[in-house]
């Protein structure tokens, strides 16, 4: 029998019902007392049943990203001969919004060989108004070309802001994921609506976070 984690539809449907039915709750109450929107989940490979769940609490620090939240509370369960905690090769890594540098750097430091994102840069922009990710990457990271050697503006801006597949991960989209599904384009399509469905849950999210904000929440959270 195929693995769960190598089928993917049995792959889709099962991250999008740990975010609904998982993180979800979870991102409520933190948007609710000031914290941003993003959630993630620590999943075995062999199940797909969720081993840590969490997210953002700028509230307490600007560095407990969803992610960062996620890996703590993984790598705070016993390790044991019976071991709740897995090896991080042995999971999934989900997170609702394409990682950001920070939370790139732990994925990868935590030894997990992929993640799966519902969200890309773009929308958590575009979306959600929260441009950070995509600003810190090009301005941090993205060094132009040496003198003299041929970029445009242009080139330098198409540059991809990390690469997706690397020695260390594979980083897949939802888009990326439903492409891989064999069939026809009504199995396409109804997945295509199923993540989109999905997406719309964090439209009232949004919301409450740019409300909570304007109104002075209490947060460490430098970015906002
Ligand atoms: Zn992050």
């Amino acid at each position: 029998m195929t693995s769960p984690a190598k089928d993917p539809e049995a792959l889709l449907g099962t991250l999008l019902s740990t975010i609904e039915t998982r993180i979800i709750p979870l991102t409520a109450e933190g948007v609710a007392s000031g914290s941003k929107l993003f959630g993630a989940a620590i999943l075995r490979k062999d199940d797909l049943s969720a081993v840590t769940v969490a997210t953002n609490n700028e509230k307490a620090s600007p560095l407990l990203h969803g992610e960062i939240n996620c890996i703590q509370q993984f790598f705070s369960l016993p390790e044991t001969a019976t071991s709740s905690r897995p090896v991080s090769k042995d999971c999934l890594f989900l997170a609702t919004h394409e990682p950001c540098s920070l939370c790139l750097s732990g994925i990868t430091w935590s030894g997990f060989d992929n993640f799966y994102y519902l969200f890309t840069y773009e929308d958590s922009r575009d979306r959600f108004s929260i441009p950070y990710d995509i600003q810190i990457l090009r301005e941090v990271f993205r060094v132009p070309a040496v003198k003299g050697a041929q970029e445009s503006s242009e080139q330098l801006e198409r540059r991809p802001l990390y690469n997706h597949c690397n020695k260390f991960f594979m980083a897949k989209s939802f888009a990326d994921l439903m492409d891989e599904i064999a069939g026809g384009e009504e199995k396409k399509c109804k997945w295509r609506g199923e993540i989109e469905r999905v997406k719309k849950l964090y439209d009232g999210l949004s919301e409450t976070y740019q409300a909570v904000k304007s109104q002075g929440a209490q947060s460490a959270s430098v970015w906002k």
